[in-house]
This record gives structure tokens, sequence and C-alpha cells, in this order.
């Protein structure tokens, strides 16, 4: 122990994913010997991200106002929607800069051993989109896990009656897969060979 200060600054620290006390030792140090100017602006980034980022009311991904600048865009397709698990799947998706339809994030996937059922997603207001805009092409990118799997599965069967095409991300991604941890590549591809369910 250093100080109370420091003590409890590592704690925060240790919040991070995979960082340990020994790490978190190690950046809060850095920090205070040599990037005290930045571990101010890390600060502020922090407060302002943690205050202001909320969920975009048209995609459920993250946002700085009600409606995300992907939803705003104007030059994205209208008429595809591509349905993925989590904010990290959009990011992922879109580092392949292959895909210009829209999004919806659905919130996670179904699995109920962990208590995650239909009504913990975003489904009934995925539904409730089909039904008011003109999307002609559902793309279910959900991970092929058997969880994303088991999820597409049942939005196809809520969404048949409100869209005429749902497609589903090719299987040549490895089984047990999370979007957000393909890389560019495969994602694209998997994109590309999508295949009608
Ligand atoms: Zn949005």
């Amino acid at each position: 122990m250093l100080t109370p200060k420091f003590d409890n600054l590592v704690k925060q620290l240790r919040v991070l994913p995979g960082v340990g006390q020994k790490t978190a030792q190690r950046m809060a140090l850095h920090l205070l010997s040599q990037k005290r100017p930045q571990g101010i602006a890390l600060a502020q980034a922090l407060d302002m991200a943690m205050h202001d980022i909320i969920e975009c009311q048209q995609c459920h991904s993250f946002s700085d106002d009600k409606v995300c600048p992907i939803c705003q865009d104007p030059r994205r397709d209208d008429s595809i929607l591509c349905v993925v698990e989590t904010a990290a799947d959009v990011m992922a998706v879109e580092q392949t800069a292959g895909f210009r339809g829209r999004y919806f994030v659905l919130g996670g996937h179904l699995s109920p051993l962990d208590g995650i059922n239909a009504d913990d997603l975003h489904i009934e207001q995925l539904i409730y989109r089909l039904k008011q805009e003109p999307i002609e092409e559902l793309i279910l990118a959900t991970g092929t896990t058997v969880e994303g799997q088991t999820t597409a599965h049942f939005i196809s069967e809520a969404a048949k009656n409100h869209v005429n095409k749902i497609t589903r991300i090719a299987q040549g991604i490895p089984m047990g897969g999370e979007l957000e941890y393909l890389d560019s590549m495969t994602l694209t591809q998997a994109l590309q060979n999508r295949s009608f369910l």
C-alpha cells in the first residue's frame, strides 16, 4: 500500500477485463509518474462516456444522442437490416466495410440456463420495426454458438410474416464463434455468403 488514494485507483482499474493487481499497479504508477495530463484526460473521457453514452432508440447500439450516427446516416441502405447480439458485433461488421445496410442490436442471445429469455432481448422492438419500415432483407448475424443459432431460429420464426427475405450469415464461421472475435476477411465472407432461411 502506497496511499489510500493510490490503492483506490488500483482497485478501480481492476474493473477492466484482464487487469489484475500487478497490472493495475503498473498502470497507476505509469499515469502518476509520467502521464498526468493524459491521466486527467482519461478520467474526463471516462466520466463523460459513462454519463453521456446511451442506447440508440432505433438500433439499441451505443449512442451519444437519441439516434446513433449509423441510424442517422442517409447513405445507408434502409432495406437491409443486420441483426447482431451486441454493440461489439456492430463494430466488427463495420470494420469489414462491406456492409451498407442498417443494424439492430438484440442485447445478447437467448440462454434459458442463464435466465435470458426472449423478453430480455429487443425482439419485440425488432418485430415492431419490421412492421413499420420497408425492410426487405433481415440478416441474422448472431453468433454460431448454440445460443446464437437458437436465437437466429427464434427470430426467423417471429419475423417470417413481417419480412420477405430472411438470411443467415454463412457457416464458414467456426462453430462456437462470437462475431467480434472473427477477422475481417472471415466476417466479410460470412456476410457475402449468407443463405436463405
Ligand atoms: Zn442506431
